[in-house]
């Protein structure tokens, strides 16, 4: 308890970090990467973050200080959670949990392996459901960032069969990140959301495009848009709610009534790895870049929120303009890097130690 109070206290950005077990496949018998005492973890340089979690620690664990942030939702903020690490360090295990290697969809079998995505939908119903019956409700959209477009996992064709239409992404009027013609699909509860992400997920497989990206060269967002409806004597004086329905004060009142969104994205970012441009060539190379250019503009946003610029550089990639309204002003993120404990990655663990120091 005293340790969730002190990551509530902390600002808008947080920066955790945990350190996956050594795994039959991981070469090296060393673990070089270690969480020396609680919030720190060490190489040769000692890195410090709100908090690390050593190959131990559940998902039951990363999860019970991730669910304080979502409270937030229903009070009007924006929320962001996004693993950021090398491929194989454990991005997808803790954001979705185990995933199945044939069809890219995750495993919901087992409930103690599940990843941050399906709990924090779980705790946002949980949290609905403690609130007036059809006060709240909720949509769901599931995007892939793939060579700087945004697919748009949930777009059907005529037929109804899921598609993958390419989107874009706008700034609105007011000043806001938008995807026009998103699919949204509204879910009741977390078994449909999890059915929902996992036949987005297997579009995939037999997508014209995303066929030929490896699923970790690409970017995952799964947002969640929780609508309600406020009413005037909700938002300003409650001497406006009374009994006098038809006064002029009530009239009021009613013409004040507006839908309040919140929203919720949750990212499975593309692999880190530093991977050399040299004799790469064609279609490797483009993705490559890509990915580059995507994971250097979010950090050059983190580090722009960190310093306080005036001006936040949004829209020198897709995925952070995807991504604005959930990162930077009053909107809470939380980055959790995933670091290999094998000691052939220590230039890509230090690389991700390195952003995640950026972003705070
Ligand atoms: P990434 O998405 O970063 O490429 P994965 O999440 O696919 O990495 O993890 C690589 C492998 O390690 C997978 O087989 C995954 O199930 C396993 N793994 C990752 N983190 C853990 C963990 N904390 N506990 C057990 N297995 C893990
Ligand atoms: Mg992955």
């Amino acid at each position: 308890a005293l340790h969730n109070s002190l990551v509530e206290l902390r600002g808008n950005i947080r920066v955790h970090c945990r350190i996956r077990p050594l795994l039959p496949f991981d070469t090296a018998e060393t673990v070089l990467v270690k969480c020396s005492r609680p919030g720190h973890a060490a190489i040769n340089k000692t890195f410090q973050f709100e908090r690390v979690y050593n190959a131990s620690e559940s998902q039951d664990t990363v999860f019970a200080d991730v669910a304080p942030l979502l409270t937030s939702l229903l009070d009007g903020y924006n929320v962001c959670i996004m693993a950021y690490g090398q491929t194989g360090s454990g991005k997808t295990y803790t954001m979705l949990g185990p995933q199945l290697e044939e069809n890219f969809a995750f495993s919901i079998e087992d409930e103690s392996e599940l990843g941050i995505i399906p709990r924090a939908t779980q705790e946002v119903f949980r949290l609905i459901s403690e609130k007036p019956p059809g006060s709240y409700w909720v949509e769901v959209s599931v995007v892939e960032v793939y060579n700087n477009e945004i697919f748009d996992l949930l777009a059907k064709d005529s037929c109804g069969k899921l598609f993958g239409i390419k989107r874009d992404v706008i700034t609105t009027r007011e000043g806001k990140s938008d995807v026009p013609l998103l699919t949204y699909e509204t879910v009741e509860n977390a078994s449909e959301f999890l059915h929902l992400v996992n036949k987005g997920l297997q579009l995939r497989v037999r997508h014209p495009t995303l066929v030929h990206a490896h699923s970790s060269r690409s970017h995952l967002v799964v947002t969640l848009t929780i609508t309600t409806i406020a009413s005037g004597d909700n938002f300003d004086n409650k001497s406006t709610s009374s009994s006098r329905a038809s006064s002029p004060v009530q009239l009021e009142a009613t013409e004040k009534m507006k839908q309040v969104k919140t929203r919720l994205q949750l990212v499975d970012l593309a692999g880190s790895e530093c991977v050399g441009m040299s004799g790469v060539t064609g279609a490797a190379l483009r993705e490559t870049s890509f990915i580059n250019r995507s994971l250097s503009a979010l950090a050059d946003v983190l580090g722009a929120i960190a310093e306080q610029r005036p001006h936040i550089p949004y829209r020198n990639s897709k995925l952070t303009h995807l991504l604005q309204d959930s990162v930077g002003g009053d909107a809470k993120l939380l980055v959790m890097l995933c670091i290999s404990p094998d000691q052939r990655y220590l230039t890509e663990s230090m690389q991700s130690l390195g952003f995640g120091t950026r972003a705070r």
